[in-house]
């Protein structure tokens, strides 16, 4: 075992697997000994990520499938309790960005795109998730792990992306409610809100001179790197985060005190 927190024994399922922080996060989850189920639609990222995985010396199982579909999602678990047994670790993290256009320019269309993929779901994956575990005796065990990848831009104002800002409030919240329901259920939820990190979702923006423009107003001037995120979500994601759910996490480095 390697990294921060030992996971070894976990089955995880990463959603939004195939780049950025799910892809990252799942070969951290492989290097603390779980053994993960790499979600995502683009099947040819999720073979290679399977492959390093493997590599690696862990043990990866590829779902294509979108979270936005209920059958879909039944399927990863199906398929990853197949491979591996019961999911007792998730990361719900696939997310779209959508439109950056003021919010009288929004097509309604592109609203309801941001809301199906960054809420419905994440709803859609920690339900499955919670059945399941609940069904395999969680209370007993105490051993159900959810993570949600929320963002600092649920907290704060600003010009443009209102679709993706409401969802990511009402992700968080989310988090909570679940949180609530399930503590008698042995399953912690907990939530984290990335500051600006640089994956495929923020492209160049951070070579062009608004972007550089943004960098220079926080404190430490340093867009964060997906490993940045590793430490806390593998530490809510392991047995000692025991007493830790209905947590609302800022990793961001400082960026939101500018
Ligand atoms: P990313 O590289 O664009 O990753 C997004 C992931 O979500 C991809 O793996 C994508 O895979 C998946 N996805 C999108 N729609 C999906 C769907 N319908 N079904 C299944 N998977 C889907 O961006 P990222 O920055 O790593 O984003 C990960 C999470 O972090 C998101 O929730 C995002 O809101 C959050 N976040 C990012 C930042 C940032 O600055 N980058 C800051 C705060 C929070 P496919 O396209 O292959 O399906």
């Amino acid at each position: 075992m390697q990294g921060y927190h030992d996971l070894t024994g976990r089955v995880a399922l990463v959603t939004g697997a195939s780049s950025g922080i799910g892809a990252h996060m799942s070969k951290a989850y492989s290097r603390s000994g779980a053994r993960v189920g790499l979600l995502a639609r683009r099947s040819a990222r999720l073979e290679e990520l399977k492959a390093d995985i493997i590599a690696a010396g862990g043990q990866a199982e590829v779902v294509v499938a979108d979270v936005r579909q209920e059958a879909d999602i039944i399927r990863a678990f199906d398929t990853v309790e197949a491979a591996f047994g019961p999911v007792d670790t998730v990361l719900a993290n696939a997310g779209i960005i959508g439109p950056s256009d003021r919010s009288t320019d929004v097509d309604i269309d592109d609203f309801d795109d941001v809301l199906a993929v960054n809420l419905r779901g994440v709803f859609l994956t920690c339900r499955e998730a919670a059945r399941r575990l609940i069904a395999n005796g969680s209370k007993q065990k105490q051993s159900g792990r959810i993570v949600i990848i929320s963002s600092v831009d649920g907290k704060k104002t600003y010009l443009g992306y209102t679709p993706y800002a409401a969802s990511k409030a009402g992700v968080s919240h989310m988090g909570r409610m679940l949180a609530r329901e399930w503590a008698g259920q042995g399953i912690n939820v907990n939530t984290v809100l990335p500051g600006f990190v640089q994956t495929g979702m923020s492209g160049d923006f951070y070579e062009t001179p608004g972007g550089r423009t943004v960098v220079s107003s926080w404190p430490r001037k340093r867009v964060l790197d997906t490993s940045d995120l590793e430490a806390m979500i593998l530490m809510l994601s392991s047995d000692e985060a025991a007493s830790i759910t209905g947590a609302e996490i800022t990793v961001d480095n400082a960026q939101s005190l500018s």
